[in-house]
């Protein structure tokens, strides 16, 4: 028995883990958090998704959304990495609502990896997470966006921008329809006197895309600080319906 092994027999039984997914007892902590099964069933969204905002078409023989046909985002591009459905979408729900922060580094591995091996991204100049009001930090004790920011400027060295804040408390969105969406976030978000951004070209970060109401108050805040590009890269995003 190698040393490593000793060592993993024994923070198993102490610390023993289980796959955030299913709730199965995960044994090797080679895979990361998930256990093999669930691993193997993560879907990555490789293609068929709109040319503007990255989420899965439902028709593919289409290159963009309604959503994007009707000039509906500010951001230049967004993309998502995987698909919001079994597993990363129970992962997102342990690290956000019953606090698996320690997600955040496996969230990290594969949204650092997605940057690696997409262009669009090369030339970012700073990190931005969308920020919570301080009433909903208060609440989950830490900004799940500015975990995974961090992660990428780590593995990135891009400075963090943090010179932006939400001003209104707003509703989760989880139970809204489209429209309110957009309404809850309008004029959500400003950017501080020391933001100096202008010209560059920017990254937000966030865990979910759903209908991109969020991100895009966020963009559009950022447009008008003068930021000559937008980029938004999501862990997960929902298929159009
Ligand atoms: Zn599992
Ligand atoms: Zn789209």
């Amino acid at each position: 028995m190698g040393k490593r092994n000793f060592f993993e027999i024994l923070e198993n039984f102490f610390l023993p883990r289980h796959c955030p997914a299913c709730g199965d007892y995960v044994s090797s902590s080679s895979l990361g958090p998930l256990c093999l099964s669930c691993f193997e069933k993560i879907e990555y969204i490789h293609s068929s998704f709109c040319l503007g905002c990255g989420r899965m078409l439902e028709a593919p023989s289409t290159l963009f959304c309604p959503s994007c046909q009707k000039g509906t985002f500010r951001f230049d591009l967004a993309r998502s990495v995987v698909t919001y459905t079994f597993p990363i979408r129970e992962c997102i729900w342990a690290f956000k609502y019953r606090g698996m922060v320690s997600l955040a580094s496996f969230f990290g591995d594969l949204l650092s990896e997605y940057l690696l091996t997409h262009p669009d991204f090369y030339q970012v100049d700073g990190v931005i997470p969308v920020p919570l009001h301080l009433s909903r930090l208060k609440e989950r004790g830490f900004n799940q966006s500015l975990l995974l920011a961090k992660e990428i400027s780590r593995s990135f060295k891009l400075p963090l921008i943090l010179e932006v804040e939400r001003i209104k408390p707003t509703l989760s969105q989880v139970n809204l329809t489209p429209i309110e969406r957009k309404r809850n976030v309008k004029g959500a978000f400003r950017v501080l006197p020391d933001f100096s951004w202008s010209g560059k070209e920017v990254l937000v970060v966030d865990d979910i895309f759903t209908t991109g109401s969020t991100v895009n108050s966020l963009s559009q805040i950022l447009k008008q600080a003068g930021c000559a590009k937008v980029l938004v890269l999501t862990l997960a995003s929902a298929r159009i319906s």
